[in-house]
């Protein structure tokens, strides 16, 4: 089967720079590549992207393909227990168990976050520095706790990814970090455009007040007058009736020779391929009509035609890429399917490494320059 024609992963992949990506990718506006949505639903392999851009470990942007593989490497080791505290948080504090309404509709009054939500909802991706502002503003100033809070992130991400979008959750509410990520209006006024910045604003300290107000059982309530209210946008639980053909209800007849393509392995292979969309994964975490519209288009480029409903029915023999996401890995179990590892870099280590620079290390890769991954 032929590469499907993806323009704006070409597009993508033409403007990707390393060395400006290495000089300016903590920056809103700076050069970060924008391929997670293709990389996290495997369109590309990153092995691949090391080799067409000459990236060995010392290089900045291999260093960040580096985080995404720690975190696959802790989900491969965790399994379902990335989804809960893996490590006691900071103590005494009751987080809520509710995302608030204020937060969720972008009128927090506090630019830095009501514009991180604008965009999420306008484009389907937000800056990594975004998102630990996000996540960090949401758990230790307003107490939430983080598990909420990622599942409504990771269902608006068009690369929402359970392994990096929960475990960066973890890392930023110390949960899997040894301390707390804070920031304050000055941080977000050295990398984010002015409209961004947040002058006068509860953020607007110094890190030793943060620090004593992450550490306090009482949320800050929010604060000021914002410039308008947004409309969350639904999270679908199934694809949405115009990206679904007639027959993609009807269970294929037995079949002893087809591979089984996930939403996470959206790249062409050889033989009879039959897409899959396993409902019950999708009624736990749910996506964004924006996302749907990714994957979709992209699984049907790549497949003889798509199943949606419960793979656990399907007859046959059947080959498929692993995948550790929860529900589908348990359904090609229980189909006995012949899996193959998705391809990796670096090397994974064998046995779990707790931080990240174990991993590196274990990996085979040089020290890292800096400890944090913003
Ligand atoms: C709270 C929070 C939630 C996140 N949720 C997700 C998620 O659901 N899916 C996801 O792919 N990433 C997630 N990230 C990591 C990171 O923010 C995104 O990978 C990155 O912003 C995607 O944009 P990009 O492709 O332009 O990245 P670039 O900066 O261009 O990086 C290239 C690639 O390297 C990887 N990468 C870069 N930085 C990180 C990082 N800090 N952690 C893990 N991988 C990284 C990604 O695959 C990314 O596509 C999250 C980070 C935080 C703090």
């Amino acid at each position: 089967m032929p590469k499907p024609d993806d323009a704006l992963l070409e597009a993508r992949l033409s403007a990707v720079d390393p060395v400006a990506y290495a000089a300016s990718r903590n920056h809103l506006g700076g050069a970060v590549t924008g391929l997670s949505p293709w990389i996290t639903h495997g369109c590309i392999p990153i092995p691949e992207l090391i080799d067409r851009f000459g990236l060995t470990g010392h290089d900045t942007l291999a260093f960040q393909f580096g985080w995404r593989a720690f975190f696959q490497h802790v989900w491969g080791h965790l399994g379902n227990g990335i989804l809960a505290d893996i490590r006691p948080g900071l103590p005494g504090i009751a987080y809520a168990n509710v995302l608030p309404a204020d937060i969720r509709e972008g009128r927090t009054g506090i630019p830095v976050i009501d514009r991180a939500v604008a965009t999420l909802y306008a484009t389907g991706t937000l800056h990594n520095h975004a998102r630990l502002w996000l996540a960090s503003y949401v758990v230790h100033v307003r107490k939430v706790h983080w598990r909420p809070a990622a599942d409504w992130l990771y269902a608006h991400l068009l690369d929402g990814d359970l392994a990096s979008n929960h475990l960066s959750w973890q890392w930023v509410a110390a949960t899997f970090s040894s301390k707390p990520y804070l920031f304050n209006a000055d941080n977000v006024a050295r990398f984010a455009p002015a409209d961004w910045h947040s002058p006068g604003t509860p953020l607007d300290t110094d890190y030793a007040a943060l620090e004593a107000l992450a550490r306090s059982p009482r949320a800050v309530i929010p604060f000021g007058q914002p410039e308008k209210e947004l409309t969350e946008p639904p999270r679908l639980t199934a694809p949405p009736a115009h990206l679904l053909g007639a027959d993609d209800f009807t269970l294929p007849p037995p079949d002893t020779d087809a591979t089984l393509v996930h939403p996470w392995a959206l790249h062409p292979g050889e033989g009879p391929r039959i897409g899959v969309i396993h409902l019950p994964f999708h009624q736990r975490f749910p996506w964004s009509e924006a996302r749907w519209a990714f994957v979709l288009p992209r699984l049907r480029a790549v497949t003889d035609r798509i199943f949606v409903g419960d793979v656990g029915q399907l007859d046959g023999h059947f080959r498929a890429e692993a995948t550790l996401n929860p529900d589908y890995r348990e359904a090609l179990a229980h189909l006995g399917a012949e899996l193959t590892p998705p391809p990796r870099w670096p090397p994974d280590p064998a046995t779990l490494c707790p931080s990240f620079s174990r991993f590196w290390a274990s990996a085979g890769q040089p020290p890292p320059r800096r400890r944090w991954h913003a």
